[in-house]
């Protein structure tokens, strides 16, 4: 069993206080604004440290951001290239194949990414104002 370091605990702690994903900057901000102050290297260190011991995972967005958050949420987002809106979906379409995998493979699994890009409700009405209006030139 790994020990885990105060500052692994308290990032812990802080994001499932949270329960959100958040990037590796907001949470040293949040971390600083809760008296639970860290440097920026450390917070880095101690997810790296928390990612390869599956308890942190990680998504990036199309602008590059890192995104952290706890293992245990099972969730997946419809992310919107234009405007880079995130709406959550509630169901996991492949929470079943993580089972089948870790038998027929013997891998053990910590989390995985599913992420659907696209444009949003409002992004398709700026793109093309009169879209599908059925009407020619
Ligand atoms: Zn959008
Ligand atoms: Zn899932």
């Amino acid at each position: 069993m790994r020990t885990r370091t105060r500052s692994q605990e308290r990032l812990l702690t802080t994001l499932k206080i949270l329960n959100r994903a958040i990037s590796a900057q907001d949470l040293y901000i949040e971390l600083r604004s809760r008296e639970q102050s860290m440097g920026l290297a450390t917070v880095y260190r101690s997810l790296e440290a928390l990612k390869l011991e599956g308890m942190v995972q990680v998504r990036t967005l199309p602008n590059g951001e890192a995104l952290y958050s706890l293992v245990q949420e099972d969730r997946h987002h419809l992310t919107c290239v234009q405007c880079g809106s995130s709406i959550a979906i509630d169901e996991c379409p492949v929470h079943n194949l993580e089972e089948q995998l870790h038998k027929s493979y013997e891998f053990k699994i910590y989390y995985h990414m599913l992420e659907f890009f696209g444009l949003c409700t409002r992004c398709q009405t700026e793109n093309n104002p009169r879209s599908e209006s059925g009407q020619g030139s």
